[in-house]
């Protein structure tokens, strides 16, 4: 009989004792809303606000509902007006022109390479023709592309890059940590991320208008002096009355969840390496197998791993049924319809009809993806690896290129 693996693909870590405590002590209180504090006292908010401003090494953070709020404000804060192009990956996930549509603005889409990072060519190509001024940049799966040509191909046109890091929080790129290479970025604190209130979202930035303007949107009222990691009175003066309240806050409950999880944050990223790490190597053992390589500088976090099989278009369906039926959740972004978080540039038929990125479909009409929760040990990672290798040499005796 063939070994079938048990655990959940979707199954996070409990949430510690003391952090259940302290959110305990909250719903005792009463006190659920950011800006619902005594005198003197700084909200569970502003207190996550100013701990992540000080783990990302930025001046400003905000705290709100979700990261797909945090991109579409981040777009907003910087600028972005009803019919304005917005540059950005075409491998992404559908919060992400979810965002750009929020805001009126009009996605351009660019290649992903061979590694899923945005094509550095048709990039710097879309760059010159289509006239945008904003790059929406998702490291999208955790894959860091090369910042040195994206900078310098943005500076070059005058482009605001607005980093989306729902895969990178606690990654670095040789040596900065991503969020901090565009004017400003988005985190996510939704459930299958790097640190898990549920829902949840962080924006970054150095810039105190894009800071000022994204606080009053969230729906700080003229609460603002209530933040953690804010800009100065005078900053708000300058754009509360002519900046929308498009309420989007965080409450105290999650805040404070987070700032339990902020505390484990980077012993978290060693266990998901070590996992990842398991994971492709015994992938790679398979020579019907591709695991790409990825830079020295790429300190990445392996909370997912991607990989190629070397099988024609229609093994792919057949391996995912076979690896479900071993217990194995693989997806496969290269099927004509969405599925779970598989969606693509061609399912996003509400932004019309757009443009075929050939080279795009190429690389995801091989691309498998799996979860990597921290609630598998490294041995089950072996597990799981094996599994897929021995089903992807089944499946290649049919359907091998
Ligand atoms: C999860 C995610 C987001 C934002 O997610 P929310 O569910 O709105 O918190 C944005 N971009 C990518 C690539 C994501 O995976």
């Amino acid at each position: 009989m063939a070994d079938v693996f048990s655990k959940s693909f979707t199954q996070q870590e409990a949430i510690d004792e003391d952090t259940i405590a302290r959110v305990t002590d909250i719903l005792r209180g009463g006190r659920l809303h950011r800006y619902n504090t005594n005198p003197g006292e700084s909200s569970e908010a502003a207190l996550l606000e100013a701990e992540y401003a000080a783990y990302q090494g930025v001046k400003y953070c905000l705290a709100c509902s979700s990261g797909g709020y945090a991109l579409a404000v981040a777009l907003r804060a910087s600028g972005v007006k009803p019919g304005d192009k917005v540059l950005a990956n075409a491998y992404t996930l559908a919060p992400v022109p979810g965002a750009i549509h929020n805001t009126g603005g009009v996605p351009v889409f660019v290649e992903v390479d061979d590694n899923w990072h945005i094509d550095v060519d048709d990039l710097a190509q879309k760059a010159a023709s289509s006239g945008a001024r904003h790059l929406m940049l998702s490291h999208m799966r955790g894959h860091i592309a090369d910042m040195d040509a994206i900078m310098e191909i943005c500076e070059r046109y005058d482009i605001c890059v607005v980093e989306d890091c729902a895969h990178t929080m606690g990654a670095r790129w040789k040596g900065t940590r991503s969020g901090n290479f565009g004017r400003v970025a988005a985190f996510s604190a939704q459930t299958y991320k790097h640190i898990n209130s549920g829902e949840g979202g962080l924006l970054t930035t150095d810039d105190e208008e894009i800071a000022a303007r994204a606080i009053i949107m969230s729906g700080s009222y003229m609460l603002y002096e209530n933040h953690g990691a804010a800009p100065d009175e005078s900053v708000f003066a300058k754009v509360m009355l002519e900046t929308p309240n498009y309420s989007g806050r965080m409450d105290n409950m999650r805040a404070a969840i987070l700032r339990g999880q902020l505390l484990g944050l980077d012993e978290n990223v060693r266990r998901w390496n070590g996992r990842y790490q398991m994971l492709e190597r015994t992938l790679r053992s398979s020579s019907l197998i591709e695991v790409s390589e990825r830079a020295q500088h790429e300190e990445y976090v392996g909370s997912s791993i991607q990989f190629k099989p070397r099988l024609e278009k229609a093994g792919f369906d057949v391996l995912v049924d076979r690896c479900a039926a071993r217990g194995v959740d693989v997806k496969w972004f290269g099927g004509d319809e969405p599925k779970a978080f598989t969606s693509r540039y061609d399912s996003w038929r509400y932004l019309g009809e757009q443009a075929p990125l050939p080279k795009t479909l190429a690389v995801l009409g091989r691309t498998c993806d799996m979860r990597v929760p921290l609630t598998f040990d490294v041995s089950d990672c072996e597990m799981v690896a094996k599994i897929v290798v021995e089903e992807v040499a089944q499946v290649a005796n049919q359907h091998s290129l």
